[in-house]
């Protein structure tokens, strides 16, 4: 399966709309346990060309309110 150059319309993870989505080389640290704005962030191992990237799906609570029922979750 070729690797997706752009970012799809709905996360590839859980399938929901999301507000946002940013593209990281590198490490780095997600903290959502006080944000108003956003409750689930989605990762997506990607490529960019040769170089290998997360892309982080940022959804907000109400996105993720409506989300497929099939998905899995443990909250
Ligand atoms: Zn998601």
């Amino acid at each position: 399966m070729a690797a997706r150059e752009e970012p799809p319309a709905r996360c590839p993870v859980c399938e929901t709309m999301y507000d946002s989505v940013s593209v990281h080389e590198s490490g780095l640290m997600v903290n959502l346990l006080d944000n108003e704005r956003y409750r689930r962030v989605c990762f997506e191992p990607a490529t960019r060309g040769a170089t290998p990237i997360i892309r982080f799906y940022h959804h907000t609570h109400e996105q993720a309110d409506t989300e497929s029922t099939d998905d899995v979750r443990t909250e």
